[in-house]
Order: C-alpha cells, then sequence, then structure tokens
C-alpha cells in the first residue's frame, strides 16, 4: 500500500508539476497523505500513539478530502471549504478525545468517512451522467468499492460481530479490508489519470475542428455532422437542411480599412449568426469569408425563416469604425438520394444566385428534379415535398396544384407547345395563382398573422409583375425563358417557398392550437 500510493503520488506528481489542471495536484496530495498514514499504521507499537493513530488517522481524512476537492475541480463545481475541514476537524478533536478507546474511534472514523464517500459519490453520479469516458467508471468504481467496505465494517461493528482491536489484526477480515483498499486505491488513481487524459484528447479533437479566428466548426465538423444527418434522413426521414453564406463585397471592406478589422469583423459575423440558430444547429467556417449552418431536423420552411433571420440579423449589426455588412445565402435541403456534395452543389448554386440577384439576400435551391421526368424526356420538373407543407391543409393543397400547374406549363414550354398555347396556360396559372393569394390573404388575416400586409403587398408585386410578363410575351417581347424565370425562381421557389414558408411555423404553431 505504501509503495503502490507513493509510486502514483511521484508519478501523478511530476505530471501535475508540468500541467497543473483538472485536479491533479489534489490528487498528489491525497496519495502522500495515503502514503503516511500507513507508513504510520506499520510502525504502531514501534512509534507513540499519536503518531501512528492520531496523526495516521487524521491523515487518512484528510486525504479523503483531498480527493474530494480534485474531484470537484475536475468536474469544475466549487466545493465548500466547509465540507472538506470538517471532517478533518471531527477525526482530531474525537479521535483527542477518545485515545483509549478503540470502539469509539472506529464509530468516528466510520461515521466520517461514510459521509466523505457519500459526498464523494454524490458528485461522481452527477458526473456520470453528463460524461461518456471510462475514467470516471473507474473512479467511481474504485470509490464504491471503499464505501462497501466501510459500510460492512460498520454493520459488522454495529452488530457486535466483530470487533476490531488494533488496525493490525491478523484476521481474514481486516485483510480483506486492506486489499479492497489497495484495490480501490488504483481504481480511483488509474481512473481519475484516465479522466484527465480523455478530457485532453476531447479538448484536442475540438482544436482539430475549430476555426482559430472565429471559433466556429471547421470542414472536418462540418462534414461529420452532416453524415450522420444524412444517415437519419434515410432511416428515419427527419429532414436537415444546410445554409451557405457568404459575405457581400468582403474584399473592399478589407482593402478600405485593413485585415485586423475584416477578421475583427468576421469574428462578429459568426457571434451574430450563432445568436440567430438553435443549440442543435452547427455553424461552420467553410473557409475565406464563407460560412455553413448545418440545420438538423429542419424542414425547407424553417431553415427559410433561418436564414431570413441571419440575414437581417447581419445587415443590422454595426460593427467598429460604424462598419456595416450584408451576406448573401443560399440554402437547399437534403433529398433522400442525395450525396454530401450533391446537396452542397445546391447550396451552392442557390448563393451563387443570390449574388447575381444583387446580394444582401435569401434564394433556395430550386425544387427541381434535374432528371428527364418519365413523361417528357430533357424536361425538368418541380418536385413537390412534404418538407414544403405550411400545415394547413387548404393552402397544401393549393400550393400543390400550382406546383402541378407550373410543371404542366413548364413541359408546353420546353415540349414545342405553340406560342398562343403557352400563352393560354400562363394565364390559367395566373388566375389560379391570384386566387390561392386572396385565400391566403383571407386565412393569414382571420389568424391576425403580423406581417400580413407585408405579405399582400408582395402578392400584389408578383401579380403586376406576371401580368405584365404576359402582356409582353403575347406582343412578343419576351423570351420565353424569362416567363420561366417567374414561374420557377420567383414564384414557386422564391415566393411560394422561401416567403410563403415565413408563415408555416405560426400557422403550424395554430393548427397544433387548435385554432
Ligand atoms: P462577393 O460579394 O462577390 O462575395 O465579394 P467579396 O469581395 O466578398 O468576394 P471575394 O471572394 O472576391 O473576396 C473575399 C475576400 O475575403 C478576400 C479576402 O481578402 C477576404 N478574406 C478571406 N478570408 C479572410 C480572413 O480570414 N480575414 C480577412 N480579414 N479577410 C479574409
Ligand atoms: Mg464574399
Ligand atoms: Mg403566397
Amino acid at each position: 500500500m505504501i509503495t503502490s500510493s507513493l509510486t502514483l503520488c511521484l508519478a501523478i506528481g511530476w505530471v501535475a508539476k508540468r500541467e497543473d489542471r483538472d485536479g491533479l495536484r489534489p490528487l498528489t496530495y491525497c496519495l502522500a497523505l495515503h502514503a503516511l498514514t500507513y507508513c504510520l499504521y506499520a510502525l504502531r507499537g514501534r512509534i507513540p500513539d499519536l503518531l501512528s493513530v492520531w496523526v495516521a488517522n487524521v491523515a487518512l481524512v484528510s486525504a479523503f478530502s483531498f480527493l474530494i476537492h480534485a474531484v470537484g475541480v475536475f468536474l469544475e463545481r466549487r466545493i465548500s471549504r466547509w465540507v472538506l475541514l470538517t471532517p478533518v476537524a471531527v477525526v482530531a478533536l474525537g479521535f483527542a478525545a477518545f485515545m483509549s478507546n478503540i470502539s469509539a474511534r472506529m464509530a468516528i472514523n466510520g461515521a466520517v468517512f461514510l459521509v466523505q464517500e457519500l459526498i464523494l459519490l454524490g458528485h461522481l453520479a452527477r458526473a456520470l451522467r453528463e460524461s461518456r469516458g471510462r475514467g470516471i467508471y473507474l473512479l467511481t468504481a474504485g470509490v464504491f468499492l471503499f464505501f462497501l467496505v466501510l459500510a460492512i465494517t460498520a454493520i459488522a461493528e454495529l452488530s457486535g460481530s466483530e470487533r476490531i482491536q488494533s488496525i493490525t489484526d491478523p484476521t481474514l477480515a481486516q485483510s480483506l479490508r486492506f486489499l479492497s483498499a489497495f484495490v480501490s486505491l488504483n481504481l480511483v488513481s488509474l481512473g481519475f489519470v484516465l479522466m484527465t487524459k480523455e478530457r485532453a484528447d476531447e479538448r484536442t479533437r475540438q482544436m482539430a475542428m475549430k476555426d482559430k479566428l472565429t471559433d466556429c466548426w471547421n470542414r472536418f465538423r462540418i462534414e461529420e455532422v452532416a453524415q450522420q444527418e444524412m444517415l437519419r434522413l434515410a432511416r428515419y426521414g427527419t429532414p436537415v437542411s444546410l445554409i451557405m453564406i457568404d459575405l457581400d463585397f468582403f474584399k473592399a471592406i478589407n482593402d478600405q480599412h485593413g485585415h485586423g478589422v475584416g477578421d475583427q469583423i468576421l469574428k462578429d459575423f459568426a457571434a451574430t449568426v450563432q445568436s440567430c440558430i438553435r443549440n442543435t444547429d452547427v455553424l461552420g467556417r467553410w473557409g475565406g469569408e464563407e460560412f455553413i449552418v448545418l440545420l438538423p431536423a429542419s424542414s425547407y420552411f424553417v431553415t427559410a425563416a433561418i436564414a431570413e433571420r441571419i440575414r437581417a440579423a447581419v445587415e443590422t449589426a454595426e460593427h467598429a469604425n460604424g462598419i456595416r455588412i450584408t451576406a448573401s445565402l443560399g440554402f437547399s435541403s437534403c433529398q433522400s438520394s442525395d450525396s454530401w456534395d450533391a446537396w452542397l452543389a445546391r447550396a451552392d448554386l442557390a448563393l451563387y444566385r443570390a449574388k447575381a440577384e444583387g446580394r444582401n439576400r435569401v434564394e433556395a435551391e430550386m425544387p427541381l428534379l434535374s432528371e428527364d421526368s418519365p413523361s417528357a424526356p430533357g424536361v425538368a420538373r418541380l418536385i413537390w415535398s412534404r418538407e414544403f407543407e405550411t400545415g394547413n391543409r387548404m393552402l397544401d393543397q393549393q400550393h400543390r396544384q400550382l406546383f402541378e400547374q407550373a410543371n404542366q406549363l413548364l413541359g408546353a414550354m420546353t415540349g414545342g407547345a405553340s406560342r398562343q398555347q403557352i400563352a393560354d396556360r400562363v394565364a390559367s396559372f395566373l388566375l389560379a395563382m391570384e386566387e390561392h393569394m386572396l385565400d391566403e390573404e383571407a386565412l393569414l388575416e382571420k389568424l391576425d398573422y403580423p406581417d400580413c400586409e407585408e405579405h399582400q403587398a408582395q402578392h400584389r408585386r408578383l401579380i403586376e409583375r406576371a401580368r405584365s410578363l404576359l402582356e409582353r410575351y403575347a406582343r412578343n417581347e419576351l423570351d420565353l425563358a424569362e416567363l420561366l424565370h417567374f414561374v420557377i425562381y420567383e414564384f414557386s421557389a422564391q415566393h411560394l417557398l422561401i416567403e410563403d414558408g415565413k408563415y408555416a411555423p405560426f400557422v403550424q404553431r395554430l393548427t397544433l392550437a387548435g385554432r
């Protein structure tokens, strides 16, 4: 016991001298006092009882207090001085009062150790729930073993089945007690060292996955989470989306204000984005002034709302020297057939479009299947997905019908229909669109949707634009591609998915509440 305690004490103390953290130093003191205790026990009868009894037991109870302190430091919990010092005082005074009465001393010792053990186990139990490492299990096993021996001893003492006359009694029970204390010592030390090692490993792992400047995750982490979430999507159908963000004209900020200011803005920007996302979302720096937010369990609509929130927050934030920046965002939801690269590429495409459309805006990936549709080879189609649902049956049905009509229109436009046929189809599409908008506005008004007016204004703008496009097309002034663009980008992707997505959470909440 002495050799073991001393060896562990010197080895751990040597490590703690270089890296004083995680409670290794108090653990060293604990081991030193433990060694001292058993040295004094061993010299029993050859040195005064004051040393072999009083000092030895005060040293042992202090060793325990240091162990509790060490665990407290490791777990970053403040353990009151009273909790640490009271047991030492009780043993010191109690042993001084009952030097000649071994039963009384055993009772005091037993009671104090039990209390200390319970405190320790209480802290460890809470830590066990939070920790994933192995070290804490070893440590707890060691402490628990010691607790068990103490409890058995206490029961034997109380029932009178065994009376200990001296600590060095050559009985089987006493030998077992020493043996288990020895095992416990090794488990506790090994467990503790392993715990600190595991924590250091975790820190290294985190460092390898973090971007130094912004403290965001880096590509490794993003890809790791993305792969996990893609598996979840494949297995449980849980939607997952990602937003790509690129700062607008950031080179100019660097050129005007210097790289230092640029760096600071990147840090501020990361903090702004972080404040807009939920703690399950993962923000990573993809490189330079390009960032990715990965949103587990997030449908198209939720993502659209969060992307818009980010865009607005970035626009309003003010930086050093009163500098303001904007960002462009593109997002895409993962489809079960997607590879990581394909999914990312669609978000990248959306971002590219956001840049091309004038920056400081959110663009969605088109819900288009690039493959040929079976009925019309070479024709892309809009694909409706359950992720787009707003939660209101009527609106969802209309949205789905609009998608279907848009598909028919796409088919007609790319399938060689005559100009008149196309114009007719566009006219009937616009009619359906207007009808839907009226229904939608009525519903939003009824539900007291706060941004109802703004949404109505968007509808009016879209209708105006659609009518003027149709007129120009009829006058032969408009290319087919521009009509296509309106149907797919402006109305179906931008309005139905992004703008309507903004009220989806609101409508879903009310639907759940039974309104
Ligand atoms: P756009 O709106 O088209 O995105 O314009 P931009 O100027 O942001 O785009 P561009 O890709 O031309 O420039 C990106 C700039 O971001 C160039 C580089 O100086 C700056 N940048 C990238 N990484 C860092 C960084 O770590 N710190 C600083 N200060 N600037 C960075
Ligand atoms: Mg940029
Ligand atoms: Mg609408």
